[in-house]
């Protein structure tokens, strides 16, 4: 039989794009022919040189671009947040990549798509006797929570002060849960309302996800305890980066030679900029620790918007004063890389569910500090899976908080020695079980791929 032609479509951002990328990467290697559905223009340069360097590596993968049309009239986020404008144009334009996918030689046997354009993709599937299947890009919990939202927003799920208790995974607090997705006028929630239902139609739901950090929730989604009738999970993380990750980029001098273990990274990932007064204690914080640091900076959400530079806000004197203890850098890093260093000893991130992925698969301590969206969940199952500590300091804004408290928090994470053992154990676990032909992930790598074959006519 022929190998299985597998198109991939992630949405807009880093978030989607990384792990689709991952995952095309490791289905190729796996004998697949694979197409990758890229839009058209990205939102932020990162996306774009992502995608460049994916293709330059992995020419035999076909790249399909698709151009969402925007409509600048209708648009709800106009001003708001270029990737959620990204997405909405997305949603008004599935009907144009029809055409395109049906023209794909030879003709596709599945399709791998982002939740947020799960029902066309199911349908156009359904039309051409094919299979398709969700890549979920968050949590396994937070992926429950979005398909019970729903529920959650009519009063279908029983509350008790401060908590929800959802079917099959327990007690969540409500303020784990960011304030917009409780709105249900909000743009999401038209996008889960019209993608929920195809969630028993799909043929799987991949997970960047696995057993050290949610195998609860995993096994709560299968039984079909948290909702009735999902299609079979799938937990395939932690997904590996394409690139090496043996840096032969110029990762900094300094930090080669930095001690073992002794370097925090502070990161907050793609699209996420704290507020300028927060930024500003964050810099006292990290001086006022002692630690050494290496610190990517950003002050917007799209980085060709991120023009300002780093004496200009710090300031001379804090980068004068510390040029010994850190680095400071505005702009993108390879964080695979970094976090790969052996200088580095814990990371300072919002949790985004790629990174929480990326350190929990190389052994580094998280001091999570949750800002958005699915970060204050995805921190819980990092302090539940004891790799990483969790500053609960409110949501984006809410507080500031001050730079003694978070100097305080860095010394407790960088001298955690339980959290430290914990995060090796589970990098020793992740290398283990990669490396097993035969193992666990070997085997359901593999049915995937018999899967994901053309289906019998
Ligand atoms: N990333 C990176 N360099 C940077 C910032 C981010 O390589 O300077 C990568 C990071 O490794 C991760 C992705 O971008 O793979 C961000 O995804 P995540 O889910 O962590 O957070 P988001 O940016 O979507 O909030």
């Amino acid at each position: 039989m022929a190998p299985p032609h597998v198109a991939l479509f992630p949405c807009s951002g880093m978030g989607s794009l990384t792990p689709f990328l991952r995952l095309a990467a490791t289905l190729a290697a796996r004998g697949c022919a694979v197409a990758v559905i890229t839009l058209h223009p990205t939102v932020s340069a990162a996306e774009s040189d992502y995608i460049s360097s994916f293709f330059s590596l992995h020419p035999h993968i076909k790249r399909v671009e698709f151009q969402p049309q925007l409509s600048l009239e209708k648009s709800k986020f106009l001003n708001i947040d270029p990737f959620l404008m990204q997405v909405e144009a997305i949603s008004n334009s599935l009907h144009l990549l029809d055409p395109i996918l049906a023209a794909l030689s030879p003709p596709l046997s599945a399709i791998i798509s982002d939740f947020q354009v799960a029902r066309s993709m199911c349908r156009f599937a359904s039309n051409n006797s094919i299979s398709a299947y969700v890549l979920a890009t968050t949590s396994a919990i937070f992926f429950s929570i979005l398909v019970l939202l729903p529920k959650i927003n009519n009063g279908g799920i029983f509350q008790e002060i401060g908590h929800l208790q959802l079917p099959g995974l327990g007690p969540v607090p409500f303020s784990s849960i960011a304030p917009q997705l409780l709105d249900s006028n909000h743009f999401m929630s038209a996008i889960l309302d019209s993608n929920i239902p195809c969630l028993s139609e799909v043929k799987g739901i991949l997970f960047n996800s696995f057993s050290e950090l949610e195998s609860e929730t995993i096994e709560a989604l299968n039984s079909g305890r948290v909702i009735p009738d999902l299609a079979p999970v799938l937990a395939l993380g932690p997904l590996n980066s394409f690139e090496e990750e043996k840096a032969p980029y110029n990762l900094l001098p300094w930090l080669d030679e930095q001690a073992p273990e002794s370097v925090l990274y502070v990161s907050f990932g793609s699209r996420m900029a704290l507020p300028m007064n927060q930024i500003l204690e964050l810099r006292d914080g990290l001086e006022k620790s002692g630690c050494k640091f290496l610190w990517v900076l950003k002050t917007n959400k799209v980085d060709k918007d991120d023009k300002e530079d780093v004496q200009t806000i710090l300031g001379e004197s804090f980068l004068e004063r510390t040029k010994k203890q850190g680095v400071v850098i505005k702009g993108w890093v390879k964080q695979d890389q970094i976090l790969a260093h052996p200088a580095i000893g814990g990371f300072l991130s919002h949790c985004g569910w790629n990174s929480v992925t990326e350190a929990a698969r190389l052994g580094v301590p998280i001091l999570a500090w949750p800002l958005n969206g699915d970060q204050k969940l995805n921190a819980e199952v990092v302090e539940k899976a004891g790799i990483g500590l969790w500053a609960d300091w409110g949501w984006r804004g809410e507080v500031l908080v001050a730079g003694d408290d978070i100097a305080k928090k860095i010394s407790e994470l960088m001298t955690a020695a339980k959290v430290r053992v914990k995060a090796n154990e589970v990098k020793a676990k992740v290398r283990l079980v990669r490396s097993e032909s035969g193992g666990d992930l070997d085997v359901l790598l593999g049915s995937l791929i018999d899967q994901l074959k053309p289906q019998e006519k």
